[in-house]
């Protein structure tokens, strides 16, 4: 921005000191002025071509001669450079043109003054006065040096022409110094306020330009911000949620561990009382009972031990496919003939640790779910495949380490859960089923089993729209197994095609 007092351009020339500003100032003027330009010059041929009708009264004499200087000389050369304002080149060289095309137009009249004898020659100054309406339309500097040349040329040629009377000469001088003085104090004043403007708009557009990238800028920050908070949010989320399963896997599984010694002595008990009392004895039911509800809190608790991750596992080098075939006749068997089941093995064979057992009952509870989730019947799919795990998405999945990883795909399309719901699966305990139909269980285990395979799962699902759990495991030995071209988002779009 600058001040009244350091005024960036010269004083008389009225260009700007900084030749950068200069240049775009000029590039602006001819740009923003070029419609004005164009219609000058078609005036200015219209006008030119006019006249010619006075050479036939007022001059006669030279009448083909003016008529070749209006018609063969000026007029083209005014079309041509109005022509030349269309083309690319105009923009550097506009300004010279026009120069030549008013030079022109001025020089054309002074030669008419010359070869026209009184008392034509001196009305035809008024034609130079006309041209002066043209000139002044150009930048200041410019059209003053046309001007005074004009000017020069015209009493250079009248003084030396001995018919022009002395008064005239004088009269016309007055006219024309008069014309171009105001014309020059005209187009000085217009060309300030036009570089004023011009200033301004850069400063305006600049302005804009800074506000608009602060903008820009800003709102960047907040989105990140937001993101970062977002994050924070997410990552507190799962620490708190992880912390609650922590806690309620110790207390879950220190109460199932005392409780599971209680409940040996209980069956413990039971047995021998069973093989003291004769086969007919009334109260051997009551025994039976006894066995058959300390069996079944024998296995609540090892359900609730599993998830407290106090169960004894015992890993072994497994082929994922040869699990998957192995539970399948049990699965199949287990979800009814309602629902379809379609277990698909990864083609390259997938090795893993685990406790072939403990994944067999993971499978079965996710199955059972899925089941209970599709009254009517529907799909299961269950398939493995190799996931290479970035450290973003490990990242969103707690402590777990980016890597390859088997990837097992239990997919169902049954009614689905909703947040509230999804949030809480883990928990023990935690059901949405009829008292005795469900005991909150199954998934407790699956989460302890796979936390004890050091692997993770997650679970996608929306109402209405059936569920996704996919189990990740580590992989035992990644030479044995080929990674896959498909990527994760691939496989997991292809669930239900
Ligand atoms: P339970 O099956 O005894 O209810 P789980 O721990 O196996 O206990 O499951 C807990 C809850 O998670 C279920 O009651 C149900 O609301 C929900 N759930 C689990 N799997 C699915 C599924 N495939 N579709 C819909 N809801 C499910
Ligand atoms: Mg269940």
């Amino acid at each position: 921005m600058y001040t009244r007092k350091e005024i960036p351009f010269d004083p008389v020339t009225l260009s700007f000191r900084d030749k950068e500003l200069e240049a775009d100032f000029r590039d602006d003027f001819f740009t923003r002025n070029l419609s004005h330009f164009r219609q000058d010059l078609l005036l200015g041929c219209f006008l030119y071509a006019v006249y010619g009708i006075l050479d036939f009264w007022i001059i006669p004499e030279i009448r083909i001669a003016t008529w070749y200087i209006r018609f063969a000389l000026v007029c083209p050369l005014l079309l041509g450079v109005f022509l030349f304002t269309f083309s690319r080149l105009s923009r550097r060289f506009l300004e010279p043109a026009l120069i030549l095309a008013c030079f022109a137009a001025g020089a054309g009249i002074i030669a008419m003054i010359v070869m026209a004898s009184p008392p034509g020659s001196h009305l035809y100054y008024a034609g130079l006065l006309l041209c002066l309406l043209f000139y002044f339309r150009l930048r200041f500097l410019t059209a003053s040096i046309l001007s005074w040349s004009i000017f020069v040329l015209y009493e250079t040629a009248v003084l030396m022409d001995a018919r022009t009377q002395a008064p005239i000469l004088i009269s016309n001088t007055f006219i024309f110094l008069s014309f171009i003085i105001a014309g020059m104090f005209l187009c000085y004043s217009m060309e300030r306020y036009k570089r004023s403007d011009f200033l301004l708009r850069r400063t305006i557009q600049r302005k804009n330009d800074e506000i608009l990238s602060t903008n820009r800028e800003l709102e960047r920050e907040v989105r990140e911000r937001k993101q970062a908070e977002e994050e924070n949010r997410r990552l507190q989320e799962q620490l708190f949620q992880s912390q609650k399963m922590e806690a309620v896997g110790q207390l879950a599984g220190g109460i199932a561990h005392e409780f599971n010694n209680i409940l040996a002595a209980v069956i413990g008990y039971a047995g021998f009382l069973r093989m003291k009392m004769r086969k007919d004895d009334p109260l051997s039911s009551y025994v039976e009972k006894i066995t058959f509800s300390g069996q079944r809190a024998a296995r609540l608790t090892q359900d609730l031990l599993s998830f407290s991750r106090k169960q004894r596992v015992h890993p072994q080098l497994v082929k994922l496919n040869d699990i998957m075939s192995s539970v399948k006749p049990l699965l199949s068997m287990m979800i009814g003939k309602n629902v379809e089941l379609s277990v698909s093995c990864c083609d390259t064979p997938i090795t893993i640790l685990a406790d072939c057992g403990l994944l067999e009952q993971v499978l079965v509870n996710l199955a059972s779910n899925a089941r209970d989730a599709m009254p009517e019947g529907g799909l299961l799919k269950i398939y493995g495949d190799v996931v290479e795990m970035t450290d973003e998405f490990t990242h969103s999945h707690g402590t777990a380490r980016a890597g390859r990883y088997a990837r097992i795909t239990v997919a169902d399309r049954g009614h689905g859960m909703d947040e509230a719901t999804r949030t809480r699966i883990f928990e023990p305990f935690f059901t949405t089923k009829d008292v005795g139909r469900g005991t909150g269980l199954g998934l407790a285990m699956v989460y302890g089993i796979i936390k004890q395979h050091n692997g993770f799962l997650d679970v996608t699902s929306m109402p209405g729209e059936g569920t996704t759990f996919r189990i990740y495991l580590p992989l035992a030995g990644p030479s044995l197994v080929p990674f896959p071209e498909e990527t994760p988002e691939a496989a997991a779009s292809a669930t239900w095609q």
